[in-house]
């Protein structure tokens, strides 16, 4: 089945109406201008899900970088997977490293989830 961009997408609704607000810091580490929620504020914002690392993300309408999307699966993609796949070029869409992950399991049973040996994923992991 194929799936539209728009069909990862999620919505966040941060209410502040009757709270403190957020803090700047904290505001700006979610991607979001602290002005939108501090005390007193809603802030509505569509979301993604990045189709290689499954992170969610808050989408910033005042963008005007081109968002990442993955030319191999067709999905959107959070910054790092964008940058990582431009180094790479390899397309590490989650639902191909579950499946991947299922093959290795069915060939050499549970334990090769933790085995460096025989899991290539594991290494690759961190960023
Ligand atoms: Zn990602
Ligand atoms: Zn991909």
């Amino acid at each position: 089945m194929r799936r539209s961009k728009r069909s990862l997408e999620g919505e966040i609704l941060i209410d502040h109406r009757s709270g403190p607000g957020l803090p700047e810091e904290v505001a700006r580490f979610i991607g979001v201008d602290p002005k939108y929620v501090r005390a007193g504020t809603t802030y509505e914002s569509a979301t993604n899900t990045c189709a290689h690392c499954q992170a969610t993300v808050v989408i910033n309408p005042e963008r005007t970088r081109e968002r990442g999307w993955c030319p191999k699966c067709d999905k959107y993609l959070c910054d790092e997977c964008t940058f990582r796949l431009a180094r790479t070029l390899e397309c590490r869409n989650i639902e191909r490293v579950f499946d991947a992950l299922d093959d290795l399991i069915a060939k050499h049973g549970d334990g090769v989830v933790e085995n460096p040996l025989i899991n290539p994923f594991l290494f690759q992991r961190g960023k």
